[in-house]
């Protein structure tokens, strides 16, 4: 949509925020304005395609920060916002909470105060086109049984840090569109997977743990269903609910993803015997069930129905092609996450029982 000019990202140079930006900047014409705090999940490599892009500029600010924020506003002038910026992993949030608290409450506080300001002094023009597109997660809904998926009129029931953090934040977007009219559109996805995920996170950390021979944790009995869906897939529905979305609604994205995690590292597990075979034989051995995470949710699943029946979504990539594309990403891209182990991970919950 050539209409709108500029984009500011929020979390840009994260795993999700980084895939927004290069598909804003390779498949548009749209100018990016990526403000980030590079916090350790932040990954400039990933935007190592943007640098040198007239149409690409970084901030890197923090989104408590309001008058930073306001100031960058000011200076770039933006026609959409879509946030991404958030304290993401929740094995963090149940070891240090406050962080969580702090950016993904405070800080989307703080953007919608400022986006409102800034939106409020817009020609009435400018003003009709602008959205606040807010990204969120299936996680706000909490854990369901063995049957149902989450719809969008699921009722929340967050049980993390993490989650409750997510849903304060999604609560805070709808009421500034209730109370103040901010066009605001919001997005809640299931998980995702990917080039550039940090390795902390589950597909990741089996894929390196597995080629270095370490023991794969597993949590609990592994039995816990989690809803995958390729970070493209993700993007393709993000900037579907951005240009396509009806204000004030929220878009349930996922893709019939549902496995065990236990499923997910033996699928893995096998991938990898037959790209690098291991000389000690099938890796499926490095499994090691370690104690549950304290309030571990059992399953999520998502109903896709109403971005794939308004907005014509549908996800492109299967589970099992995307999952060996991202193993093959890893063992091509060996010095990204080789130079993240080494300077700036340590090692988290499951990391550390090495
Ligand atoms: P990520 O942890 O990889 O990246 C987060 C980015 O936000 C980093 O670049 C970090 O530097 C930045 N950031 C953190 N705190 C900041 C602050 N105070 N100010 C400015 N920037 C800050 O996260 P991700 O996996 O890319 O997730 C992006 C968004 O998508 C998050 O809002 C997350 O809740 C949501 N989401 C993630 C998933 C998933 O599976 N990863 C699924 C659904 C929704």
């Amino acid at each position: 949509d050539q209409n709108t000019s500029t984009i500011l990202v929020t979390g840009g140079s994260g795993f999700i925020g980084s895939c927004v930006v290069r598909t804003l900047l390779s498949r548009t014409g749209l100018r990016v304005v990526n403000v980030d705090k590079l916090t350790y999940a932040a990954s400039p490599e990933a935007l190592a395609v943007a640098a040198g892009n007239p149409r690409y500029v970084f901030e890197k600010i923090d989104v408590c920060d309001g008058p930073a924020l306001a100031a960058a506003f000011a200076r770039h002038r933006p026609d959409a916002v879509m946030h991404l910026a958030a304290e993401s992993h929740v094995d963090r949030s149940i070891d240090a909470p406050s962080d969580f608290i702090q950016t993904n409450i405070v800080g989307t506080f703080t953007l919608l105060e400022v986006a409102a300001q800034y939106w409020r002094g817009l020609t009435s023009e400018v003003q009709a086109k602008f959205r606040f597109h807010h990204v969120s997660t299936d996680e706000v809904f909490g854990s369901l049984g063995a049957d149902g998926r989450f719809s969008e009129t699921t009722p929340y029931a967050p049980t993390s840090p993490y989650s409750a953090s997510k849903a304060a934040a999604d609560h805070l977007a709808r009421a500034w569109r209730h109370t103040f009219g901010l066009p605001v559109v919001l997005s809640n996805c299931s998980n995702n997977y990917g080039p550039f995920q940090f390795p902390e996170k589950l597909i990741p950390l089996i894929i390196i743990r597995a080629l270095e021979g370490k023991p794969l944790p597993v949590y609990g009995d592994g039995m816990q269903i989690r809803d995958w869906l390729h970070v493209e897939d993700h993007v393709d529905g993000l900037l579907a609910v951005l240009l396509r979305g009806q204000l004030g609604e929220s878009y349930n994205i996922g893709g019939y993803g549902e496995r065990p995690n236990i499923e997910v590292v033996r699928t893995l597990c096998t991938i990898l015997d037959d790209l690098v075979p291991s000389p000690d034989g099938p890796r499926q051995r490095l499994i090691t069930h370690v104690a549950d995470r304290p309030g571990h949710d059992v399953r999520y699943a998502i109903d896709p129905a109403k971005i794939t029946g308004e907005l014509g979504w549908k996800p492109a990539h299967g589970f099992e092609t995307g999952l060996k594309d991202t193993v093959r990403w890893y063992l091509d891209n060996e010095p990204w996450w080789r130079a993240i182990l080494e300077q700036r991970y340590d090692g988290g919950r499951l990391g550390a029982k090495a």
